[in-house]
């Protein structure tokens, strides 16, 4: 990966980088899919994209593909995780409001139980 693509003080660049330890259960050449921490559903995982982009606000028009390559490999794990069937949610935070607390781009992906709108 480039360097400047890192950010040396983000827990996710950590993550994908090896720094942190984590279960990886998928990666490729731009996604890597990792469980969440703190999970608030009986499957929680985050679909990041291995470059540091800091919101979803802070995409660039060449960053287009990466969305398309968030939902087909979150679609991917949610079929290895058993919850494709009855169905899941993949969420991105983007900003403040939206109580983003890590800043760089990630989906929730988030299913195995009836959600509710607001989690
Ligand atoms: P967001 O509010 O969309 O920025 O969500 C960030 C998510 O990252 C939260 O659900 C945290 O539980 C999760 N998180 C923070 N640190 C870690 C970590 N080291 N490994 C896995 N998940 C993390
Ligand atoms: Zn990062």
């Amino acid at each position: 990966m480039c360097p400047e693509k890192k950010d040396k003080d983000c827990v996710f660049c950590k993550i994908i980088g090896g720094e942190i330890p984590s279960k990886i259960l998928y990666r490729d050449e731009d996604i890597v899919v990792f469980p969440d921490i703190n999970p608030i559903t009986p499957v929680h995982l985050l679909v990041v994209t291995r470059k540091h982009i800091p919101s979803l606000a802070q995409m660039s028009d060449a960053e287009t593909a990466l969305v398309g390559k968030m939902v087909i490999a979150a679609n991917r794990v949610a079929r290895e995780q058993g919850i494709a069937g009855k169905g899941y949610r993949l969420t991105i935070n983007s900003g403040a409001d939206s109580g983003q607390i890590v800043p760089h781009l990630h989906a929730h992906l988030m299913g195995g139980r009836q959600l509710r709108w607001d989690h």
